[in-house]
């Protein structure tokens, strides 16, 4: 059996019997003084498919066009005219591109082993002594390319990786029966507002809310119409919440939780009596509630402003006492801890 040598191009081959894959968009900024040898890279370039070509005849020039265009790949010469070398221009792009990575080749006519040392010391990826075969150039010019269009999928995906994960973060805050912020929002979100308000000098009041003789519902029509019914309370808890930052989660089970960022405990009544209203006109139908033909809700408030002793937790044992206070009273009203007063006696009042 006769094996095949592998199929190597000629060294005299043309680079256009190389060309390299197309993919995405590929530029190249060529820096070189002597207009005759960047003539002839130029069109080596172009004759390997390489369309997008910028020409720098100096340092500055090629600095300014490296910032301004962001070129694919550099090809930079070591001997300059001018008072810059090209060593320096390659550490100046560096800098100018924290956190990225332009390849960068040296096309030098030294040839010293010191030379190749100094230009990948310098920031060079790549090091070729001049005249350059072409063949060498389109093969180098492949490399590039390929490291360019991995470089550019890995982007790509840890875009989409960063995307995927802000929408799970934000799943894992979400009750999928109502839409509400869960208990794990719940949390986070009154943390946060403890500290703001503390931090501010305002008011933070919350409000636990619990459904009245609930079980008494889903015993009668179901738990299917029990979710519907608890949807339909989400609705109506997230239209009491105008402000941007009042917050409606559901706690657990038929339990919600409103935080209400500065809002006295006048204006927490006040948002309770509107919550409660507004229960009263929707009217879900409750077919074995002891207190009327519509669903009602019990709520337990907490208003303060918070100081270092102030905790989620002390909050939410207040609120509890208070909502606990309120079903005690009767249900279907809500009843303020700082107030000693229930929506009910207010309205007395
Ligand atoms: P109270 O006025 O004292 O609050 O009486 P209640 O019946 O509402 O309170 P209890 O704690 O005895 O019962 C709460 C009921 O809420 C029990 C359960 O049937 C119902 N429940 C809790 N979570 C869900 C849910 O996700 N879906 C449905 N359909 N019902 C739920
Ligand atoms: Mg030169
Ligand atoms: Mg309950
Ligand atoms: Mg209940």
């Amino acid at each position: 059996m006769t094996t095949l040598p592998p199929a190597t191009p000629a060294a005299s081959a043309r680079p256009a019997d190389l060309q390299p894959p197309a993919s995405g968009p590929f530029s190249v900024l060529v820096v070189e003084d002597q207009a005759s040898v960047r003539a002839a890279l130029v069109g080596e370039l172009k004759h390997a498919g390489v369309f997008d070509v910028m020409e720098a005849a100096s340092g500055d020039v090629a600095l300014q066009l490296f910032k301004l265009r962001r070129p694919d790949l550099v090809l930079l010469d070591i001997r300059l005219s001018d008072h810059n070398d090209g060593y320096w221009v390659a550490q100046q792009m560096r800098e100018a591109e924290p956190g990225g990575w332009t390849p960068i080749i040296f096309l030098s006519g030294l040839d010293s082993d010191l030379d190749v040392w100094r230009g990948i010391e310098a920031g060079g990826d790549d090091y070729l002594v001049k005249p350059v075969k072409p063949i060498v150039l389109v093969a180098k010019l492949r490399a590039m390319r390929r490291l360019l269009d991995m470089r550019r999928r890995l982007v790509t995906m840890s875009e989409e990786l960063h995307l995927a994960n802000q929408r799970l973060n934000e799943m894992v805050e979400v009750d999928p029966l109502t839409g509400l912020v869960n208990r794990r929002g719940f949390d986070r979100i009154l943390h946060s507002e403890i500290l703001a308000a503390r931090r501010d000098g305002l008011p933070l009041t919350l409000m636990l809310c619990d459904l009245d003789h609930f079980k008494r519902f889903n015993d009668t029509v179901g738990h299917v119409q029990g979710d519907a019914c608890l949807r339909e309370v989400g609705r109506i808890l997230k239209e009491v919440c105008v402000r941007p930052r009042d917050a409606a989660a559901r706690y657990g089970g038929e339990e919600f939780a409103l935080i209400l960022p500065n809002t006295p405990r006048s204006g927490a009544m006040t948002f309770a009596r509107a919550l409660g209203s507004l229960m009263d006109r929707r009217a879900i139908a409750h077919p074995d509630s002891p207190l009327g033909a519509s669903l009602t809700l019990s709520g337990g408030i907490t208003t303060c402003v918070p100081d270092d002793s102030t905790s989620a937790e002390g909050m939410l044992m207040r609120a509890d006492e208070a909502l606990y206070a309120a079903k005690a009273q009767g249900r279907a009203r809500f009843f303020s801890f700082e107030m000693q007063m229930d929506t009910i006696e207010q309205l007395r009042g």
